[in-house]
């Protein structure tokens, strides 16, 4: 007998988006679907097009052509475009700093809005999540690289987006650090539900993250998978030299 099945949209959405700089093609035709709490990681050697893609899904880059919805909902195409403070979209990217003059939890509160015992209880909340519940006062010159990172991340989760974009977010953190924070951010943004995309152009932190891959070169994707499958049988021979760098 048939049965009701709901399925949620996924979180995010992209269909051939497309984007030339002076005629050439820096991204081309790239599909990929997000389902809520899953992580994608889309990994590719540097100046493959993985920046241009998420500043478009962002919205500070306006792609050729293609659509792209959040949670079902249009968000862009090339004739609509909902502003990127209003996609539901938090950031995390390399260069994108803690705001020097506030502190730690006014950096966390910045994008929260409604009454101000709601908004202290979710600063309060996230920053005991990032193990910083001592460090609400202080200022970010104050906190260690790995500390500021996660204040980061507490301040991107604050309005509950439904997606978070994230930029190569960990490169700059020593490797002593890097594997703890990695870790901790995935199970916060899991328990959050948040769908993630990341970008990196490392495959082992694709395969430690990721519970998709999308695999990009030249603009394009050439392949998506699970972790294992695209490890153990990747597309073509540039994709096996690709990972070959895993040690
Ligand atoms: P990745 O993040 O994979 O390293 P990017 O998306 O940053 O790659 O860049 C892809 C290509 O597009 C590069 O060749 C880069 O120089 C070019 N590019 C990116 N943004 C612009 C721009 N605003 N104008 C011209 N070329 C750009
Ligand atoms: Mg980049």
């Amino acid at each position: 007998m048939a049965r009701d099945v709901t399925v949620d949209p996924p979180r995010l959405e992209i269909r051939n988006l497309a984007k030339s700089f002076a005629g050439k093609a820096v991204v081309d035709d790239v599909s990929l679907t997000i389902a809520p709490g899953n992580v994608t990681c889309l990994l590719g050697p540097s100046g493959c097009g993985k920046s241009t893609t998420l500043r478009m899904i962002a919205g500070v880059e306006m792609q050729d052509s293609g659509t792209i919805h959040v949670d079902g909902a249009l968000v862009c195409d090339t004739v609509f475009r909902v502003p990127p403070e209003r996609r539901s979209i938090g950031l995390m990217f390399q260069d994108f700093a803690l705001f020097p003059h506030l502190t730690v939890g006014a950096n966390v509160a910045f994008g929260l809005t409604g009454p101000k015992a709601e908004q202290e209880e979710r600063v309060r909340h996230l920053l005991s999540r990032v193990g910083l519940e001592g460090y609400r006062d202080n200022w970010p010159h104050e906190l260690s690289g790995g500390e500021q990172q996660r204040v980061a991340l507490a301040r991107a989760l604050a309005p509950r987006p439904r997606i978070m974009l994230m930029d190569e977010p960990f490169s700059g953190l020593d490797n002593r650090l890097r594997d703890g924070i990695r870790d901790e951010t995935l199970a916060v943004l899991k328990e959050e539900g948040t769908g993630v995309l990341l970008v990196t152009h490392e495959p082992e932190e694709a395969m430690r993250m990721a519970d998709e891959i999308a695999l990009m070169r030249d603009g394009r994707i050439v392949q998506i998978g699970a972790p294992y499958n695209i490890y153990t049988a990747p597309a073509d021979k540039e994709a096996v030299a690709f990972f070959s760098d895993i040690n």
